[in-house]
């Protein structure tokens, strides 16, 4: 990365001088002048909107609308989980209850946001599936134009919200990498603005606001620590995301460097990433130490982390590096095993969504996170975008006749 220095107007997408992904910086000493954390967090909105100061777009108004809706995604305690694994405190964001069912919704109205700042007619994003819906849903919300390209294989239940939403929807009969280079072309050949993953340098900007949710939520519960007279852990709190272009795991980390450099945090959560074995070219890099990523030719169940060549490899390997975290892969039978734990707690997670805790039950075998760690696990996507792979991690229901006997017969 060259470190080359734009102003907004200057660039749209990628470094114009070496094509690396480019980072939004905050005027963070105007930042503090103007606020204190508690005008942050003392906001009504229940939206990740409650953090419009800290993020590079104006409002975007569409008051009364599911853009309105994006973020603010409740935390739930994985006690009973936690017991088994021989763990303490492990809570779950859960992201499916997001407007669109995934984080990507985070991304998509952040990049809304902007789109109306420079007054673009269309929005096309190349998507697995979940960025796609994100953004239909965050256009149909505003009445913006949107166009869609995914792979052919995309799950139907994504598709179906691409369709439902309004947006054009063009299936690709190639990969999710294929479609993401397709997308660049017709973007400029049509004077479309792209929301292409890592390479719109917004979409790392609305994912940091995951990582200021859990700040601020991560002060209430250790100010609850301390009414109940308990010793809030020394250790950092560490975060589970799972990984595919490496957007997600990067806007987490770029949140929590905002809040550092603003003062507003004591100390920087562990960030650990997680990745399908099948698609692990950023776990290949961090492991070998470097940040040169090599294409691979994924294969996962989990689609929406299934990646040739990550989009945002770099930055997602620095996360773990810069915070003291590290790679974990699972299987795709871990991953399934994954969505089996946490249905019983009411929680219903794709395969993606159910990786970061798949992750977390390796660490804790591996003794990657010690019993009284706090830890923060991300559940991205909800498991109605994929009922296909949900239903290939439980047991089929019992068919009987509509007989008494019958029912005595099974029970
Ligand atoms: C996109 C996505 C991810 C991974 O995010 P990246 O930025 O591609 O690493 C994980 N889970 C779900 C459900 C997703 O949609």
């Amino acid at each position: 990365m060259c470190k080359t220095e734009y102003l907004p107007g200057q660039v749209t997408y990628t470094c114009p001088r070496d094509g690396g992904n480019l980072d939004v910086e905050l005027d963070y000493d105007t930042i503090r002048q103007k606020f204190q954390p508690g005008d942050l967090t003392s906001r009504s909105e229940g939206s990740l909107w409650r953090y419009l100061p800290l993020l590079p777009v104006p409002d975007p108004g569409g008051e009364g609308t599911p853009l309105r809706a994006a973020g603010w995604t409740p935390v739930f305690t994985l006690k009973r989980l936690a017991e088994k694994l021989g763990l303490e405190r492990v809570w779950l964001k859960d992201e499916s209850r997001n407007p669109t069912a995934s984080f990507k919704d985070r991304a998509s109205a952040v990049v809304v946001a902007r789109a109306r700042e420079i007054g673009a007619e269309v929005i096309v994003t190349a998507s697995t599936g979940n960025a796609g819906a994100a953004l239909a849903g965050m256009c149909a919300a505003v009445g913006q134009k949107a166009v869609i390209f995914a792979p052919k294989s995309a799950p139907p239940a994504k598709v179906a919200q691409l369709l439902v939403f309004g947006a054009k929807v063009i299936l690709v009969d190639g990969t999710y990498d294929e479609a993401f280079d397709l997308t660049i072309q017709a973007a400029q050949e049509f004077g479309w603005y792209c929301r292409n993953t890592g390479y719109n340098p917004f979409t790392a900007e609305g994912k940091k606001t995951g990582a200021l949710e859990i700040w601020e939520w991560y002060h209430q519960i250790k100010d609850g620590m301390v009414k109940n007279g308990e010793a809030p852990s020394e250790a950092p709190l560490t975060v589970f995301v799972s990984v595919g272009d490496g957007n997600i795991i990067a806007g987490i980390h770029k949140g929590f460097k905002d809040l550092m450099a603003l003062g507003w945090m004591e100390k920087m959560p562990r960030i650990i990433g997680v990745q399908a074995e099948g698609s692990a070219a950023i776990a290949n890099a961090f492991e070998a130490g470097t940040e040169k990523i090599i294409p691979i030719s994924a294969q996962t169940i989990a689609d929406s982390i299934s990646v040739d060549l990550p989009r945002d490899g770099v930055r997602a390997v620095r996360a773990a590096r810069e915070t003291g975290g590290t790679y974990i892969r699972v299987s795709d039978d871990e991953i399934l095993q994954a969505i089996a734990a946490l249905g019983p707690l009411g929680i219903f997670a794709e395969p993606a969504g159910a990786t970061a805790y798949a992750g977390l039950v390796k660490a804790a075998k591996q003794g990657v996170v010690k019993a009284g760690d706090p830890i923060l696990v991300l559940n991205t996507g909800s498991g109605l975008k994929d009922v296909g792979a949900a239903m290939k991690a439980v047991s089929a229901a019992l068919v009987i006749e509509p007989t008494l006997e019958a029912v005595k017969r099974i029970l």
